[in-house]
């Protein structure tokens, strides 16, 4: 019986569009005022999260996941699959897509595409969320791009914290400034900026992808529909938040103490509010753990808000 959950130790960003929330909010040991990413559980190149203690302690998460894959309950696949991020998004961040794994495959090196979902931790009052887009079909969705009449093509919506949003490939979004959310998604690290509201970085626009973003956005927009159900079990309410090909995303919220059956192959626990205590080892907001293969039962002591996900 393995049940050594396994601590990572997170890989911060600097983003032109980030604050320091990651620092005064998480507690997080992380200087700057534009920190806009925590890589909270990753083992993508670009942010390969380090085991912080026990028997794994210093080594990174994709050496784990290539030399010991039976704490994943032997998972098929080349790589981790998912990215678990904390964004903290002072200022707006650019309009982007994401391809599917089919386009990714044949157009960015055989990268994964990237499906990802939006757990909204905190929100300033009257802050909004882009999801989509108003073009009726292609060609004027490709006019209003190349014409720049982004307030015609932008959709807005209204945002509170607790909200949640499937962004499936193809759909136009970004989160604007004041917000704060957890992000589950696909491993992979492609995205086509659409509009960067003309800011510089370094003296440089970043760079945009025009003619990609227009082949993958689907035109019109429509909303993914998905239904949650909420459930009371062994001393802890569990939202399913979402369930699709890639992963299935779950809410915990503990009173006191959960027995959370941990059933799956391997399971990413990111605790977003409260204290306590994970199978004997201490956690607090902040904190991040995988919850191996063969681990049966997660007991959780203490009160605590968790996202939990798996694939
Ligand atoms: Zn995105």
């Amino acid at each position: 019986m393995n049940n050594e959950l396994i601590f990572l130790k997170p890989v911060f960003k600097n983003m032109i569009w980030g604050g320091s929330k990651l620092k005064t909010d998480f507690g997080y040991d992380v200087e700057g005022d534009n920190i806009g990413e925590c890589w909270a559980i990753s083992a993508h190149p670009n942010g390969d999260c380090t085991v912080e203690s026990g028997k794994y302690a210093g080594m990174k998460l994709s050496e784990l996941w290539a030399s010991h894959r039976e704490l994943f309950g032997d998972a098929e696949g080349d790589r981790f699959p998912l990215l678990i991020k904390i964004i903290d998004a002072k200022a707006d961040l650019s309009i982007q897509v994401h391809p599917d794994n089919e386009y990714a495959a044949v157009h960015e090196n055989g990268s994964l595409g990237k499906t990802e979902c939006w757990y909204v931790l905190d929100c300033e009052e009257n802050t909004s969320i882009v999801i989509g887009h108003n073009a009726k079909n292609k060609q004027e969705l490709a006019d209003m791009i190349h014409e720049k009449r982004w307030k015609e093509l932008i959709r807005e919506v209204p945002l509170k914290k607790g909200d949640f949003f499937q962004i499936e490939p193809g759909c136009l979004h970004a989160i604007k400034g004041g917000t704060v959310i957890l992000e589950t998604q696909q491993s992979s690290d492609i995205t086509y900026r659409v509009y960067d509201y003309d800011r510089l970085q370094n003296g440089k626009p970043r760079e945009l992808h025009i003619d990609k973003s227009i082949d993958v956005i689907k035109a019109p927009f429509t909303p993914p529909a998905y239904s949650q159900v909420t459930e009371q079990k062994n001393g802890y309410i569990s939202k399913k938040l979402i369930e699709c090909k890639y992963y299935t995303v779950e809410k915990i919220d503990v009173k006191e103490k959960a027995l959370i059956k941990a059933d799956k192959k391997f399971m990413n626990v990111s605790v977003i509010s409260g204290s306590g205590t994970a199978n004997g080892a201490p956690i607090k907001k902040g904190s991040h753990f995988i919850v191996p293969f063969g681990t049966e039962t997660l007991e959780i002591c203490g009160n605590a808000e968790l996202i939990v996900s798996y694939i």
